[in-house]
């Protein structure tokens, strides 16, 4: 072999040109491959020869003489090639070959030539049978090599994609490093405020609240630590159907890998009693409420029965939704938290806004990762995964989430904004459901 091309390639050229000599006599075979894919007709390739059968032909006379004659760097058709070989070849010093017959056959795919086989017979010249056979071999050459090609291309890309990799681990891990130390002391600082403050002092709420998210912090980054130190081992080994076919997907579970990392999975369902989790909720969109100018208003019966949820997954999907009507309400707009309403043996937890509202063409893409829709033009940011989340997490919990745009009747309503409602609609907890006849909401 005289140029970089795969074992496996070489072998089946050999291959192809035992089948020359002993089907068809031929004395010597060589495949030349170009040095860059060139556009036929008109561009030129440099060819290399690769393969050259039998090799002890190579031993005898030397590599001298299997050098192209002159237009061969130039792009043919297999049947330009055959009708001008003899013309051609007779000009070339390698008189030795030129006893019997030289047939030139360049590989092409698809306009663009990959490479070329020559191969001689010394005693005849070749017949239209033998010259179609010969094309045949050349056109399995031609594909062994284009895939041969592609194989090492998409080495090249799977090699350069690992360094990337690895470059982007080293910096997340040096990023989580320095994400750590701001977070220890500011979970201190809000201990120190609480130590500080009376019992009672109304401000010892945003102080809870700040030790309660550094706490939610520190979780999530523990998550981020599991998923760093993930290794192929913890991927699914790729799997081939039972036939023939071979499918190649994806080996990453899709359902395990963004459920790992989400709050909750994993955890039981519990009665979870609303108010409870709402509470801590509503202190920190209390404050960003004010600090927007917009007004919050909550509505939540008091003793309401307990839903069947995940307490973690139901407080993501409720910060997750309340974090919108934040985000999406203009300053001076309200937002309006109700939590009462019943349907079958579902409990609602609504939240209306006096936003702009989604656009109907956007309602029915909500829920799909990363989309944005209208919002996506604005100045707002976002990554368009938290609905998607929601939804996952909600369905998980056997319950579902409904959208109204313009929003539904509420005592925020206001003719100037259409506004959005979602509705959060969650189990009851096993006791209360007997109360109820009817298993699904509507
Ligand atoms: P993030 O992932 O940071 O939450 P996001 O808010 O864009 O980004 P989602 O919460 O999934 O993503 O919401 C998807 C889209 O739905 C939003 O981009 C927006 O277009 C629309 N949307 C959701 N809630 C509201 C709302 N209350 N008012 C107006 N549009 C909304
Ligand atoms: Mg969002």
């Amino acid at each position: 072999m005289l140029m970089s091309a795969s074992s496996e390639f070489v072998a089946l050229c050999r291959e192809q040109m035992r089948l020359l000599v002993q089907g068809l006599g031929a004395s010597l075979s060589i495949v030349y491959l170009t040095r860059e894919l060139a556009q036929a007709p008109t561009n030129e390739a440099k060819l290399i020869p690769v393969v050259v059968y039998p090799e002890t032909a190579l031993g005898r006379q030397g590599l001298s003489i299997f050098a192209l004659p002159k237009y061969n760097h130039k792009l043919l058709t297999a049947a330009e090639a055959s009708s001008r070989e003899d013309a051609n070849v007779q000009n070339t010093p390698q008189q030795s070959l030129q006893s019997g017959e030289q047939i030139f056959v360049p590989l092409i795919c698809e306009d663009m030539m990959v490479g070329l086989l020559v191969t001689t017979r010394e005693d005849r010249a070749w017949n239209e049978q033998e010259r179609s056979q010969i094309e045949r071999i050349a056109q399995t050459l031609t594909i062994a090599c284009i895939l041969d090609r592609r194989r090492r291309w998409l080495e090249v890309q799977l090699h350069q994609q690992q360094m990337l990799q690895e470059k982007q681990q080293d910096l997340l891990d040096n990023l989580l490093h320095q994400f750590r130390n701001p977070l220890t002391a500011l979970r201190t600082f809000g201990k120190l405020l609480m130590k500080r403050l009376r019992p009672g002092d109304t401000n010892r709420e945003v102080a809870e609240s700040i030790v309660r998210e550094s706490d939610r912090l520190q979780e999530l980054l523990k998550k981020f630590d599991e998923v760093i130190d993930l290794t192929a081992t913890d991927l699914e080994p790729l799997k081939l159907p039972p036939s023939q076919e071979v499918v190649v997907e994806a080996t990453v579970e899709k359902d395990n890998q963004p459920a790992l990392l989400l709050p909750g999975t994993g955890e039981k369902k519990t009665d979870c009693y609303l108010a409870e989790v709402l509470q801590a909720l509503l202190v920190s969109a209390q404050a960003i409420a004010q600090e927007r100018n917009l007004e919050l208003i909550t509505d939540i019966e008091p003793n309401l029965p307990p839903v069947c949820a995940n307490h973690k997954a139901l407080r993501e999907v409720l910060s997750n939704i309340i974090d919108n009507a934040l985000k999406y309400t203009p300053a001076g707009g309200k937002i309006f938290i109700q939590v009462g309403k019943q349907k079958d043996n579902f409990q609602g937890i609504a939240i209306t806004d006096t936003g702009p509202g989604i656009p109907p063409e956007d309602l029915k893409h909500l829920g799909e990762r990363h989309y944005r829709g209208v919002q996506a033009q604005t100045e707002i940011p976002g990554t368009g995964l938290g609905l998607a989340i929601a939804k996952q997490l909600v369905e998980q919990m056997q319950g579902k989430i409904e959208v109204f745009s313009p929003a539904v009747p509420s005592p925020i309503s206001s003719p100037k904004a259409p506004g959005t409602t979602f509705i959060i609609w969650l189990p009851l907890a096993k006791e209360k459901q007997a109360q109820h006849a009817i298993p699904n909401p509507s």
